[in-house]
């Protein structure tokens, strides 16, 4: 087991944001998170990530416990391995794509940055052809994958991904999710956060279903892709 959520709260203020999640993941496979507008899917994301802290539970991973009383950060949980792509891609609009890429590599050390640089523009061959232009200026599918990309930089055991399909065209989408399964082919476990359920489940090996900060049911990919209630509340049938 890679990484084990207990029993875990997170608050905004008062407001009570996701309750009582227990989730397992698994070396090597991709774990879908799906669920509607607010349901608390990036919470969780950025709870095990180390940029929310947790109000109550327990965060195992490798073997490692984290509870509320650890004083976490988000970058000692990079170094750990664990690295979330946000929503929203975020990356620098004013640095060249391989400045960007370079800033995701920063706990590598410098023999180790070409290896990363390697691996990003083989996965991404577009962006290496634009290596000097600036991050703003690419499309907007261009800009998703150099957000996964600069995520990649820093070696993560565990890639957290925040909705990565959201602004893309279908076939662009396609192309993404093909990609998602030969990042985690070359061992990169991944916890996958979707809107696009179908395409979600149809490459996650599980999957959990939140609704308001709740989860309500787990399974296969396959299992969750045949539910009568999850085709009804998210697939649109
Ligand atoms: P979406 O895809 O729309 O972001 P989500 O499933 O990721 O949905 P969250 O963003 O985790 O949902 O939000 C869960 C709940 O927490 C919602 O009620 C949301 O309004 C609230 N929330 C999220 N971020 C904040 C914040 N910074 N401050 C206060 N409340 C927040």
């Amino acid at each position: 087991m890679l990484l084990e959520v207990k029993g875990l709260n997170t608050f905004y203020g008062n407001l009570h944001a996701i309750w009582d999640i227990d989730i397992q993941v698994h070396e090597k496979e991709i774990v879908a998170l799906i669920g509607s507008n607010g349901a608390g899917k990036s919470t969780l994301l950025k709870t095990i990530a180390g940029s929310l802290p947790m109000q109550s539970g327990e965060i195992i991973y490798q073997g490692e416990r984290f509870n509320p009383g650890h004083k976490r950060k988000a970058n000692v949980m990079v170094h750990k391995g664990i690295t979330l792509c946000p929503e929203g891609r975020h990356i620098f609009p004013r640095m060249t794509v391989a400045e960007n890429l370079k800033r995701g590599g920063y706990i590598r050390q410098k023999g180790d940055m070409e290896a990363g640089f390697d691996r990003v523009y083989d996965l991404f061959p577009r962006l290496k052809e634009r290596d000097g232009q600036m991050a703003g200026t690419l499309s907007g599918g261009e800009q998703q994958m150099l957000a996964i990309g600069r995520a990649l930089m820093s070696g993560p055991k565990l890639l957290m991904l925040d909705e990565p399909s959201l602004g893309l065209s279908p076939l662009l989408t396609e192309k993404l999710f093909e990609l998602i399964l030969e990042i985690r082919n070359q061992g990169t476990t991944i916890l996958l956060v979707e809107q696009n359920a179908v395409s979600a489940l149809s490459i996650a090996n599980r999957g959990y279903v939140l609704k308001v900060g709740h989860i309500t049911q787990s399974g296969t990919g396959q299992e969750l892709l045949e539910s009568q209630d999850i085709l009804a509340s998210y697939l649109g049938a």
